[in-house]
């Protein structure tokens, strides 16, 4: 097989080839666990889900702009006004097909070949393989669970030369949950902003935070300071609407229309009914707060239970409790012995084991850990890492 240089060396997305394992398995009679799972187990709101149908119904099924509805725009940026208290011009807003699309659409606009790009980790799976289609480089800065996987200005300083170019930040983080606080933020988009290098700030887990409303964003900086910063967010995980397919970037003006140009010759808009859908969410926000206020109280008390089952079931591992979105880093690396001696050994034989799906942490830079969902029922979380704690008991019991 002859593949071009674009993707020749590009690794399939991990988080994925999990979740299509455990439907495998699953087809095939065997009793998973699938903890690997990165949407919410929620449904869609109804209302957001008739507003589709109607759409469908009603013959909104044909091209729209490039950048989505206008109305659709307009009400992204009351919603980001509302947010941040400060005027967002809907024509800075580019709708587009997830979350993903718009990263992709900011790397391949900023980044090009001979450009490095700061990446703290541990990242999201995708993060490497969106700069490297824009043919520029990674530069990982990997941060410790002594340090909260929270990266300082520090770090990112000794990791900058003359060919970085920008920095992807993503709070609350996935795969560690961790949130930078707003002086955290700040000090980080300051150093950048002194540096000309652009932030682009992946906030698609921004309502899913257990001791406030939300995250704190880059768009709660000083205006000075978002002149390099493209904002992405999106539908999928605050409003359980991963299959949907709506994000959206936020940026300066011309590199909002430059990502516009990108997407009319890859994807032109996103989905016509989704747009409509999404719209029925963003024009009434208060309908949803209740179902988003719910969906994290469910996900605050099942990271409870599934911290005190870590605890109890696996003792020398070692977590930093996450402050949103809905996913423990587990440290599983006291655990691994000849035959499982990485992340991706651990997880083959914890499915084999116990049934139970993880992702290894190879997928996020750090082959010491293991993520572990709770985008899953209570009691699926609990029976898992019972499962975990009796697989590794036993290997413990086996090891001389
Ligand atoms: N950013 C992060 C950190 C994610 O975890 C995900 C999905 O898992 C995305 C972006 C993509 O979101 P979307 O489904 O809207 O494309």
């Amino acid at each position: 097989m002859h593949l071009s240089s674009n993707v020749s060396s590009l690794e399939p997305s991990a988080t994925l080839a999990v979740a299509a394992l455990c439907k495998q398995l699953r087809a095939e009679g065997r009793d998973i666990l699938d903890l690997s799972v990165g949407e919410p187990d929620f449904r869609t709101p109804d209302f957001a889900a008739q507003a589709g149908i109607a759409a469908i119904v009603q013959g909104f099924t044909q091209y729209t702009p490039v950048p989505g509805i206008p109305a659709l725009r307009e009400m992204i940026a009351q919603h980001l006004e509302r947010m941040a208290g400060r005027p967002v011009d809907p024509a800075t807003v580019v709708v587009t097909a997830g979350a993903k699309q718009a990263l992709f659409n900011a790397c391949f606009v900023l980044f090009g070949e001979g450009e490095d790009v700061l990446l703290p980790g541990p990242y999201w799976t995708s993060y490497p393989e969106l700069i490297r289609l824009a043919r520029a480089t990674p530069t990982v800065v990997l941060a410790q669970p002594e340090q909260q996987f929270k990266v300082t200005v520090a770090d990112l300083d000794a990791a900058t030369t003359s060919r970085t170019r920008g920095i992807i930040l993503n709070s609350p983080s996935n795969p560690t949950g961790v949130i930078y606080s707003l002086p955290e933020l700040d000090a980080i988009v300051r150093w950048a902003a002194e540096r000309n290098l652009w932030i682009i700030s992946d906030e698609v887990y921004g309502r899913l935070a257990f001791d406030s409303d939300r995250a704190p964003s880059v768009l709660d900086l000083d205006d000075a300071l978002l002149e390099r910063c493209i904002y992405i967010s999106g539908a999928s995980k605050a409003f359980a609407m991963t299959g949907w397919r709506i994000g959206f970037s936020q940026s300066p003006l011309p590199y909002a229309n430059a990502m516009s140009a990108l997407q009319s010759h890859i994807t032109s808009n996103p989905s016509t009914p989704a747009q409509y859908a999404a719209l029925a969410v963003f024009r009434d926000e208060p309908r949803v707060e209740h179902a988003v206020k719910a969906m994290v109280g469910v996900f605050r008390r099942r990271l409870a239970k599934a911290l005190e089952a870590l605890a109890v079931h696996l003792p020398a591992a070692r977590v930093v409790p996450p402050a949103g979105a809905f996913y423990i880093l587990v440290q599983v690396d006291a655990y691994y012995r000849p035959g499982i001696e990485n992340s991706i050994a651990f997880c083959k034989w914890l499915l084999d084991e116990a049934g139970v799906a993880l992702v290894p942490g190879t997928a996020f830079g750090d082959d010491r850990f293991v993520r572990l969902s709770f985008a899953a029922p209570e009691a699926e979380i609990a029976e898992a890492i019972r499962r975990i704690g009796v697989a590794v008991a036993k290997t413990v019991a086996a090891s001389p």
